[in-house]
């Protein structure tokens, strides 16, 4: 599969892409990640977002927000028992209020978030709770702005479809990193398209076929 191909419709489709809240704005902007506003509010929402819907992550943030504690420097000053109750709405929320506890006194002692979400420290994000490789590489990516492609569920299972052969996650993200031109912007572009893809037309049951702009080229179209 010519992985760029795949990002040209992408590109041709970013309208869809909008839609499902991805901001597509310059390469270091924090905005693409659902139009929060820092890396900070990214790396909170990352731990969020794990088994929650999105719109009420977003809500939790904007509290957050409004108190001065959007980061992992500021919340990292709050006992566990206090996070808990900043981020009840979301799901988990005690076992996410230590896993946000434990990532922000590792960032405060790097020296802060800028200085952890290094490609050095790739080992401590992936040693921490809660941080397996999709979300180590999503951080460095959207909150970092470190030239790591995360593999994830959605790009497996567009690809496999695509290509019409079973894929892993490890084998999707080497196609991906071994043809995608490297640079930040076409690295968030072309893992926020395929999310799009995932999310919009490429369900686990009843893909939507008829509709995804992927159709012409899928060998797996129902
Ligand atoms: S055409 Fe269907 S199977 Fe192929 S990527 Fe799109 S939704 Fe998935």
């Amino acid at each position: 599969m010519d992985i760029n191909y795949l990002l040209n419709r992408i590109r041709e489709n970013i309208t869809i892409l909008r839609e499902t809240g991805w901001i597509v704005s310059e390469p270091r902007s924090p905005e693409w990640w659902g139009g929060l506003k820092t890396p900070g509010e990214i790396a909170i929402s990352a731990f969020l977002v794990q088994m929650t819907r999105w719109e009420t992550v977003v809500k939790v943030i904007e509290k957050l927000r409004s108190e001065g504690l959007n980061s992992p420097e500021s919340i990292s000053s709050l006992k566990t028992e206090e996070i808990e109750k900043l981020i009840r709405p979301v799901n988990f929320y005690k076992t996410k209020a230590r896993r946000i506890k434990s990532f922000s006194e590792e960032v405060l002692s790097h020296g802060g978030l800028e200085n952890f979400l290094v490609v050095e420290n790739r080992n401590i994000l992936l040693s921490l709770e809660g941080i397996g490789e999709e979300t180590a590489d999503s951080l460095l990516l959207y909150a970092g702005n470190q030239l790591f492609f995360p593999p994830s569920e959605y790009l497996r299972r567009v690809l496999s479809r695509v290509e019409g052969r079973g894929l892993s996650k490890l084998q999707a993200k080497n196609e991906v990193i071994l043809t995608l031109p490297r640079n930040l912007f076409t690295y968030k572009l072309f893992h926020a398209g395929i999310v799009a893809v995932g999310k919009r037309f490429c369900l686990l049951k009843c893909p939507k076929c008829e509709t995804c702009f992927l159709n012409s080229i899928c060998k797996f179209k129902v």
